[in-house]
């Protein structure tokens, strides 16, 4: 029997339905074997029978081990067939490239990481991700890719693809990155945020849902990703969460975005090295003055290790920038009211250092409602999280938006799920 016999759509609504739900049950662990399908969804024992072995045939089901006996005999646990079909990632940022291969359970099986400045430009940077992915692919046996997702240090269309007047990325403004990709792979590509991957990535660890959560970044820049009852919530255009550029007080500081006084001039990491230069070059001593006597470039990381080992310079910086941010923040909370406000980045890396100014700042100036359940804490994360973010938004885009389009072809097709790309 072929798939087209299998399946005819449109016809049969309620059996593709309720063998989407089942083959949807089985991946994310919520019925395990053909008995608990049946209690769950209420089907009879012959139908779930039948839907089971047409999800096997097709491909996205297997049997698997015997599952514990509640008296008779121990019905066969089903598993998801997370190994017939790929998500590649490519994460941008500022200053550097990585990539990975990830099943379709979300796991990195493989990646890679280069320094590369993004002002490179839109045709040179993707060549660069794609020759990284060529290598990594070339080490793995030849598996369909099913999604691609792309991370820029930028605002986004997400529906389109598109870079929207990226402060500092020039050359990128308009450029239809998802087509690159979508071309090389042939397979569905998403561009996002790469603050907003981040809160992906936070989620897939979180396991809860409806979650309220703020991701904020404090890398060279500053943006925040908003996870609204378990969404991302983009905005209109794709800018929501872009904090770094919302003006603070008092500030004269030109922005690179070209703007004055915005956040990241004064707090963010790019700013935290000016103003770590200049103090060193007006006689300031301790371990930055160090390490510029010894030829190094003061950077962000630099400066919360300083800050960590109690160099005083350190400290004021990481500090002054976690006061500034506690009260971006705290503006966000009292509108937004997150259950989490998870702090990453470079500067972050200071931890309570930088994570205590925030939270007192953050719990003076936000209302008691907006913080009686609220939690403050810093990322966990290690270098793979933009590449477990993207994996994640893939599996989102697959298995639960556009899921019914692509399911009766056996695999994602670019047609299937953006019918507007072709
Ligand atoms: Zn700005």
């Amino acid at each position: 029997m072929t798939r087209e016999s299998t399946l005819r759509f449109g016809a049969q609504t309620d059996e593709v339905t309720s063998l989407l739900r089942i083959v949807n049950m089985v991946r994310t662990g919520e019925a395990a074997t053909r008995p608990e399908i049946g209690r769950v969804t209420g089907l009879g024992r012959g139908v779930v029978t039948q839907r089971v072995d047409q999800a096997i045939e097709m491909g996205f089901l297997a049997d698997g081990e015997y599952g514990p006996s509640s008296g008779g005999r121990a019905p066969r646990t089903l598993r998801f067939r997370s190994e017939q079909g790929r998500i590649i990632v490519c994460a941008l940022g500022a200053l550097h490239i990585r990539v990975g291969i990830a099943s379709l359970d979300g796991d990195i099986v493989e990646h890679a990481h280069r320094a590369w400045d993004i002002a490179h430009g839109p045709a040179q940077t993707i060549d660069t991700a794609l020759e990284m992915l060529d290598e990594l692919l070339a080490r793995h046996e030849d598996v369909p890719v099913w999604g691609v997702a792309v991370g820029i240090p930028g605002p986004v269309d997400f529906e389109t693809g598109r870079p929207v007047a990226p402060p500092i990325m020039p050359g990128w403004n308009g450029f239809d990155v998802r087509r690159r990709f979508e071309q090389r792979f042939d397979a569905p590509t998403w561009v996002d945020n790469d603050v907003n991957l981040l809160a992906f990535s936070e989620r897939s660890h979180r396991h809860e849902e409806a979650l309220d959560l703020i991701f904020c970044k404090v890398g060279s820049g500053i943006g925040a990703g908003l996870l609204s009852h378990g969404r991302i919530h983009r905005g209109a255009n794709g800018a929501a969460g872009d904090i770094g550029h919302v003006r603070v007080r008092d500030s004269e500081t030109v922005c690179r975005c070209g703007k004055i006084g915005c956040l990241e001039a004064e707090a963010g990491g790019w700013a935290l090295v000016r103003d770590a230069e200049q103090a060193v070059s007006e006689g300031a001593g301790g371990a930055l003055a160090r390490l510029v006597e010894s030829g190094e470039q003061i950077t962000p990381e630099a400066i919360s290790l300083a800050a960590v080992d109690g160099d005083a310079l350190a400290i004021s910086l990481i500090q002054r920038s976690a006061r500034l941010v506690g009260e971006s923040i705290a503006a966000l909370v009292n509108m937004f009211n997150p259950a989490v406000i998870v702090i990453g980045g470079a500067v972050s890396a200071a931890g309570e250092v930088f994570l205590a100014e925030v939270r007192q700042r953050v719990y003076e100036l936000s209302l008691p409602l907006a913080t009686r359940d609220l939690s403050i804490v810093r990322s966990h994360g290690d270098e793979k999280e933009p590449l477990r973010g993207g994996a994640e938004m893939v599996r989102e885009q697959l298995f639960e938006t556009t899921f019914p389009r692509w399911f009766a072809e056996g695999r994602p097709l670019i047609r299937d799920v953006m019918p507007e790309a072709s």
